[in-house]
């Protein structure tokens, strides 16, 4: 029942790599979600294991084979797996909070991670698969986008954060940034912490974080506004 991630990728090692340690390494050791990392190139053709060929049409680099990612899907996802299929691309909707909320209250996720030019489309189609972005910037491989998905998923499950409260009040949450955090010393070279924030009076530092939350928004994410 506790959230399972499948991803697939010709760099298994590569997980869990950063999530194996802190918050989402600690969930991982504790059961809280579970990683299976599967080796697309054990469905790879012939001797050499092949994966990828030349751009039909030309041009540069290798794209990934269809038969040979579906064989892998097929071989690790069985067909009524109710979790989403991902496939990291940077054509793909860029991901949200709102969508990493659907995911952690899911069963989990599979994870197709692209390499090289990227994969057949012929697999997207046939398959199912959902690309999801991490940002408008292309990365040599899916994986580090994986671990991204993941990281953003697993600080929601339950009993993995601390405090169950910290989450909702975080940026993008309410399509604001966050208000900016202080603590000890009270003052530092030269600058102290705001006032308000030491007053104990907790509806005029509800309502100076709320005012500081939309100032910053504005100056920096004006679009969020407007959602
Ligand atoms: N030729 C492609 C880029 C391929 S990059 C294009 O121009 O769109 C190789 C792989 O890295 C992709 O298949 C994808 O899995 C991953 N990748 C690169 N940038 C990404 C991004 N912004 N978000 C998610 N995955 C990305």
């Amino acid at each position: 029942m506790s959230f399972s991630a499948t991803i697939l990728t010709l760099y298994p090692e590569m997980f869990p790599g950063p999530l194996g340690i802190s918050l989402a390494g600690d969930a991982l050791a504790r059961g809280v979600w579970s990683l299976e990392a599967k080796n697309i190139r054990d469905h790879g053709l012939g001797r050499h294991r092949t994966v990828d060929d030349t751009p039909a049409g030309g041009g540069p680099g290798m794209v990934i084979r269809c038969d040979v990612l579906a064989a892998a899907i097929d071989a690790n996802v069985a067909q009524d797996d109710p979790r989403p299929k991902l496939l990291m691309s940077p054509r793909g909707k860029p991901l949200t909070q709102s969508r990493v909320r659907e995911f952690a209250a899911g069963p989990g996720i599979v994870i197709v991670c692209g390499r090289f030019e990227g994969v057949d489309e012929r697999v997207i189609e046939a398959r199912g698969l959902e690309e999801v972005s991490i940002g408008d910037y292309v990365l040599s491989g899916g994986e580090m986008a994986a671990m991204i998905v993941l990281d953003s998923c697993v600080r929601l499950l339950p009993g993995v954060m601390g405090k169950e409260a910290s989450g909702t009040e975080e940026s993008f949450e309410t399509n604001r940034l966050e208000y900016p955090h202080y603590t000890r010393p009270r003052e530092w070279e030269g600058r102290p912490i705001p006032d308000v924030l030491l007053s104990g009076n907790h509806a005029m530092i509800e309502r100076w974080r709320r005012a500081e939350s939309e100032r910053i928004t504005r100056e920096r994410r004006p679009d969020l506004l407007e959602r």
